[in-house]
């Protein structure tokens, strides 16, 4: 998806420095917009990644491939701009507030204490005023006839199946609270598509608790900042508020496919054009575990029609900007749109990271492309292939074109395969097999190599929707998808949504005791989200979160030794 040319009016502002009474805060939403456009070169953080510097030299590299030679204005997309849900631009920011002045007063209480982190509580503090049965006790039909932004379904949802302590340690990277998460951004997209930023929370349950007093339609993750978020105004200089470190993410989304899925088009999507996705997860997965070594990528799905990826090794949250853009640029052959012509034009040789996604992406392109989308099948649909066989053998693209002039409907796996059978008889003197093969190496790769909506990975400072959050559209969660054991079988149409996961609290029923049995056994506890098809993704995740906290702590304990060993260990190299 080209990023967008101009941005938002207010996008320039810097930070306001005036302090705003943080009261005020939910009733008058922070403008989409805001940019840290200052704060946006993070110091040159000690990246543990030996790749990075071959990234930088990248591979592939024809007309379309453009990390480099793409001037980077300071003034670019806003980051929400571009994020899936197309909510965020109809949000249109606030006017922005008045300087009132730094009130002394405030300008140290929300450091370090707890208390403080509700300063938007004050005003008011209630907590969900619903029985959580309420919504159990009604009849299945009832709860289908809510919309699943219905803020009773979705406080149902927050208070009883949101897995907030599993957020809380994936964000943290460890049990007991640091800055990781506390000086994390979270923004909240509000019922009235009003946008909260810089929301900030020291425990999961300060989190869980502002989420039920606000309920937002969803909400969003951004970096780790230098500064608690919500005390940037009152910081003397704009450099002491910055982005320190985030998740390296991906987005990859279905509509930017629609000049290739032939089953369907928009926000629908079926099995049959999900396998893009698939074949794009298992493209961009397997480049970062082998061309970059990182270790813990969680997908996500995105709740109606793509998917995202979280990157979440140490160091990938410490790259800056200018790394981010040169990993998106080595995996960024392709760009999506309808715009015709030519979109995959590749130098030979080529790296070794295309000739291994050929290589995964071949099979697809047989089953997934022309079986399941036959996308040349007809006459105006075979001229699209005919234009991307090289320019320079017109006599192989007439005799093509005569042959399915006397076969109208012929399916796009015959087409496929003509090509070689006509070129092989073609009497041309010089006929170019190697041109031509390299044609057919663009063509599979223009169909399925991944289309990643590149801005997403690009910048520190990009907010991205939190996984687990219900995507207000279709009432599925954002649930993540186990791309080890479960990629090819993920159905996104099968991902529960909060309507029948609310339903499934319902309809639970306690384990029969055993005759004879011991009943006490069987009364242990059973939280709710264990009572429903949510409990795989979240056991999937609990498992994802405890490992990358095992890591962590490894490297802390590592760090540590060394700087207590006085490198004792390291002089002997
Ligand atoms: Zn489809």
């Amino acid at each position: 998806m080209p990023h967008s040319e101009s941005p938002p009016e207010s996008e320039n502002s810097p930070i306001p420095m005036a302090n705003v009474d943080q009261e005020q805060e939910d009733a008058v939403a922070e403008s989409t917009t805001a940019q840290v456009s200052e704060a946006q070169q993070p110091a040159d953080e000690d990246v543990d990644m030996t790749d990075s510097n071959a990234v930088l030299s990248a591979p592939t590299n024809g007309t379309t491939h453009t990390s480099e030679s793409k001037a980077e204005s300071q003034t670019e997309t806003p980051n929400n701009q571009d994020t899936p849900v197309p909510e965020t631009a109809t949000s249109a920011p606030s006017e922005s507030k008045p300087a009132t002045g730094v009130k002394l007063e405030e300008l140290f209480d929300e450091m370090d204490s707890d208390d403080d982190e509700f300063p938007t509580t004050k005003a008011a503090k209630r907590e969900p005023a619903s029985s959580p049965d309420l919504l159990s006790s009604q009849s299945d039909m009832e709860i289908d006839l809510h919309e699943a932004s219905d803020p009773e379904v979705m406080r149902t949802f927050y208070q009883r199946l949101f897995p907030w302590r599993y957020l809380f340690q994936w964000l943290n990277h460890s049990p007991t609270p640091t800055n990781d998460f506390g000086h994390r951004e979270f923004a909240f997209t509000l019922q009235n598509d009003a946008y909260l930023r810089y929301q900030s929370f020291t425990t999961s349950d300060l989190l869980r608790k502002d989420v039920l007093r606000l309920m937002p339609s969803r909400f969003e993750i951004g970096p780790v900042y230098t500064a608690n978020p919500r005390d940037r105004k009152t910081l003397r200089n704009s450099s002491a508020f910055r982005p320190l470190s985030k998740e390296l993410c991906f987005d990859i989304d279905l509509t930017d496919y629609d000049d290739i899925r032939t089953c369907c088009d928009k926000a629908n999507i079926c099995q049959k054009c999900w396998q893009f996705i698939t074949m794009a997860i298992k493209v961009v997965d397997t480049a970062l575990r082998e061309d970059f070594g990182f270790k813990h990528i969680m997908w996500v799905y995105s709740g109606r029609r793509g998917a995202h990826a979280w990157v979440c090794d140490k160091s990938a949250r410490a790259l800056d900007d200018q790394k981010r853009r040169a990993i998106a640029g080595y995996l960024e052959v392709i760009r999506g749109g309808a715009q015709s012509g030519k979109k995959v034009n590749l130098r030979r040789p080529l790296h070794p990271h295309l000739v291994r996604s050929l290589d995964i992406l071949k099979q697809h392109f047989q089953s997934d492309v022309l079986e399941a989308q036959d996308p040349w099948r007809t006459e105006d649909q075979q001229e699209k292939l005919l234009a991307l066989l090289p320019s320079d053998q017109k006599q192989l693209v007439s005799a093509l074109r005569n042959k399915w002039a006397s076969s109208p409907d012929r399916p796009s796996t015959l087409k496929w395969a003509d090509i070689d059978s006509v070129a092989k008889t073609s009497t041309a003197k010089n006929f170019d097999t190697k041109s031509l093969l390299d044609a057919k190496q663009d063509i599979v790769l223009e169909y399925t190599y991944p289309r990643l909506d590149i801005e997403v990975s690009k910048k520190l400072n990009h907010l991205l929707k939190s996984p687990f959050v219900v995507h207000p559209g279709t009432g599925r969660v954002c649930v993540p998808i186990d791309v080890k054991r479960g990629l090819e079988s993920f159905d996104p149409l099968g991902v529960p949504t909060v309507q029948s996961l609310i339903r499934e609290i319902d309809e639970w029923k306690k384990p029969e005791t055993k005759e004879g049995g011991q009943e006490q056994e069987v009364e242990k506890h059973v939280v709710d989200w264990e009572k429903t098809s949510l409990k795989g993704y979240i056991e999937f995740f609990r498992s994802f979160v405890i490992g990358l906290m095992k890591d962590e702590r490894e490297i802390k304990v590592k760090r540590e030794r060394e700087e207590e060993g006085g490198g004792g260990e390291s002089m002997e190299f």
